[in-house]
């Protein structure tokens, strides 16, 4: 960490500063220039918060140089993390891993018919809410136990993996069985509670950026998972709200080359939340692979008119289909594969 003295700082003023950041546990280099002075303060404490030291009289400005997260940092792991799952999926690596469904688990007849389109155009997890974070309380709030036994069994029959999206700690023990990610939604992405007790248990976390987090904000909250042990965690960029309405959210594609930087866990995009719209998700979608993402989430239905949530920013399966095949084209150019249609 740097600190700067105004140039007015006078001598026991610095010293003041320098005996704080002892304090604290620093060791402090000190340099004197014609003009100021800088503290150069060396240690290993990350969870200080900067603003103690910008009080202080005479410091002009403070600047942290280490990550105040350790474990989700790319120099925890600079090779990146892969994830692999028992069917031979891995997130992480030269793959990008496409999942797919819909925004909410509805009936049985509805999760057959879009797990076989999607699997058939190649995606190999499906998506599907069983516990849903409405706006509304009035709006439909998802299916319950009943909405994980059915991704279970759609998702064994046509050999893909399960995420569906936990919103209280008492769900993480009922969705284990049925499941193979957890997903955390952007309203829960600094709800600690339940980030720390996932990171007690074994299986991959997708966590979500909240839509006015910060991506350090994330990266933290991926540390609060990962503290606890588990550090099989993905993160994924779903959109923020900004001052823009004509789309739902605005996705921040930068945040995939960012986060692959800052980071060495997989990325993920979410071109379905980050738009709103079916016609953007496509083009979206391509722009998310080129830009580096892992994975990518996307929502599709077969009756998008008439689904329970979301349904203007889901796919049909033809056009999902299609998208697919854009991809694999994509893939190559950037050094990455999509797995083949079924
Ligand atoms: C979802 O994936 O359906 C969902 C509710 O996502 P988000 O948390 O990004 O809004
Ligand atoms: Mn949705």
């Amino acid at each position: 960490m740097i600190v700067a003295m105004q140039d007015t700082a006078t001598e026991q003023q610095i010293q003041q500063v320098v005996e704080h950041l002892i304090r604290m546990g620093f060791s402090v280099h000190r340099t004197t220039g014609e003009r100021q002075t800088v503290l150069a303060a060396v240690g290993a404490r990350v969870d200080f918060d900067t603003r103690n030291l910008e009080v202080l009289s005479g410091v002009e400005h403070v600047h942290r140089i280490s990550a105040p997260y350790k474990l989700a940092g790319r120099s925890f792991r600079p090779e990146g993390t892969i994830i692999e799952f028992s069917n031979g999926v891995q997130i992480g690596g030269d793959q990008v891993v496409v999942m797919a469904g819909p925004c909410s688990v509805e009936s049985r007849e509805q999760l057959f018919t879009v797990a076989e389109q999607v699997s058939k155009a190649g995606a190999r997890v499906l998506r599907g809410g069983a516990f849903k974070p409405r706006s509304s309380p009035y709006s439909f709030q998802g299916m319950g136990l009943e909405g994980l036994k059915l991704l279970r069994e759609v998702g064994d029959h046509f050999n893909l993996l399960v995420i569906s999206e936990v919103m209280e700690i008492a769900q993480i023990e009922v969705m284990l069985p049925y499941i193979d990610i957890f997903q955390v939604g952007a309203r829960n992405m600094q709800n600690f509670n339940l980030l720390r007790d996932l990171g007690k248990v074994k299986k991959p976390v997708l966590l979500k950026r909240g839509i006015a987090a910060t991506l350090e904000e994330l990266l933290l909250s991926a540390e609060y998972i990962m503290a606890g042990g588990n550090y099989d965690v993905i993160l994924c960029e779903r959109g923020i709200r900004t001052f823009e309405t004509y789309t739902r959210n605005t996705l921040d594609v930068s945040a995939i080359p960012i986060i692959k930087k800052l980071s060495h866990l997989p990325m993920t995009s979410d071109p379905s939340h980050g738009t709103g719209l079916r016609d953007k998700v496509p083009p979206m979608a391509r722009a998310s692979l080129a830009a580096g993402a892992d994975a990518l989430l996307i929502e599709v239905h077969h009756d998008p008119d008439n689904a329970l949530s979301d349904g203007a920013q889901s796919l049909y399966p033809e056009q999902f289909s299609k998208l697919m095949d854009e991809l694999r084209m994509i893939a190559p150019a950037v050094g990455r594969r999509i797995s083949a249609r079924t």
